[in-house]
């Protein structure tokens, strides 16, 4: 009988892909992305990994026979892509499978920043709508308002057309200008922020977007303007956020993504015009299964049929070499 293929996973993944890939292969568990965790005979050995977090460069040069690393969560910046890359080895990840989820969060999260409704729902549960009386108008509406999306992507795509649904004219910015939508574009993120006063950020984290969301942006976005980030704290300057909410600067944010998750910082939890979610967009069991069968998806179609799903486009291989 052939050995069967050996998968590593490093740290914690949802259980459901570790259940998919036992069916086929052998998973090897490791507590973290610590290539000192392995065994040699495991390392010479193991051809596939699914990862949900870090897979450094370390790790990957200690597996001369890593062929694919099956990343859960369409944001793929645990991985160090460019040492995949530049071993041929194919990573993976779980596009489009989460689009609507996000966005629904994205949704959610920017009615309860503009309507408080998460202060509105205590104030009933404190027993302060008996004892006090209605709660207090909110002051920002989503009404007259316009949205700029900065990232429209895949799921940039599935807010804008929540918002169209809501009456919300839409904007975007993007590095490049699309051609086949008919929302507004925006060469700088700094017309966009200038042009709205909703900008909702959905893009990855990467060298050139590190920071983009500053002080400057923030003036530009102005004293009614409201910020969503869904994508990755790594985008906004905090600093500038924390004073700009302080001072007036922009009328309120909501973030479901931080720099040094779970840590929030401080400042962030004093503000009351600040609504702050535990990077939740698709945490719902039906969407995370999802994406759990998509990482066990593409390990079995490219060690079974040698074809990869959802190459990321840092390594573009959609088929396995010689014979599968
Ligand atoms: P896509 O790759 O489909 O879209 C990314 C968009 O960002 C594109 O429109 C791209 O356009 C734009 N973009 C990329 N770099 C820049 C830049 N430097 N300046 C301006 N625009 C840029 O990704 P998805 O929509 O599938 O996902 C986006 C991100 O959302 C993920 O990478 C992930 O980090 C985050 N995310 C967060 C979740 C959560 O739980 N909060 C859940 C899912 C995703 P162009 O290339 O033309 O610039």
């Amino acid at each position: 009988m052939t050995e069967k293929v050996r998968i590593l996973v490093p740290g914690v993944i949802r259980e459901r892909v570790v259940d998919r890939l036992n069916e086929r292969f052998t998973v090897v568990r490791i507590e973290r992305d610590d290539p000192a965790l392995l065994s040699p005979e495991d390392a010479a050995a193991i051809a596939g990994a699914a990862v949900s977090g870090t897979f450094g460069a370390a790790l990957i040069e200690r597996l001369p026979a890593l062929e694919m690393i099956a990343s859960f969560g369409v944001g793929y910046d645990g991985v160090d892509v460019t040492a995949a890359a530049a071993r041929g080895i194919v990573v993976t990840n779980t596009p489009d499978v989460l689009n609507d989820e996000v966005a629904d969060a994205a949704i959610g999260l920017l009615i309860n920043t503009v309507r408080r409704l998460p202060q509105a729902e205590a104030w009933l549960r404190e027993g302060r709508w008996v004892g006090e009386g209605a709660f207090p108008l909110s002051p920002l509406s989503l009404r007259g308002r316009r949205a700029g999306i900065y990232g429209l992507g895949r799921i940039g795509m599935a807010i804008a057309s929540r918002l169209k649904g809501f009456g919300i004219p839409v904007a975007y910015h993007t590095r490049r200008r699309r051609e086949d939508v008919p929302y507004l574009y925006y060469p700088s993120l700094e017309e966009l922020a200038a042009a709205v006063d909703i900008l909702i950020a959905i893009v990855p984290k990467t060298a050139e977007t590190h920071r983009t969301v500053d002080a400057r942006i923030l003036r530009a976005l102005g004293p009614n303007g409201v910020l969503i980030n869904v994508g990755r704290g790594w985008t906004v300057d905090d600093e500038a956020l924390a004073a700009a909410l302080a001072d007036g600067t922009i009328a309120a944010a909501g973030l479901d993504v931080f720099h040094d998750e779970p840590n929030v910082p401080p400042a962030f939890l004093d503000l009351p015009n600040m609504t702050l979610t535990p990077h939740v967009a698709s945490a719902s069991v039906v969407t995370r299964n999802a994406m759990a069968d998509l990482v066990a998806d593409n390990l079995v179609a490219w060690f079974e049929r040698g074809a990869a799903l959802t190459p990321v486009p840092e390594t573009p291989v959609m088929r396995r070499a010689g014979p599968a």
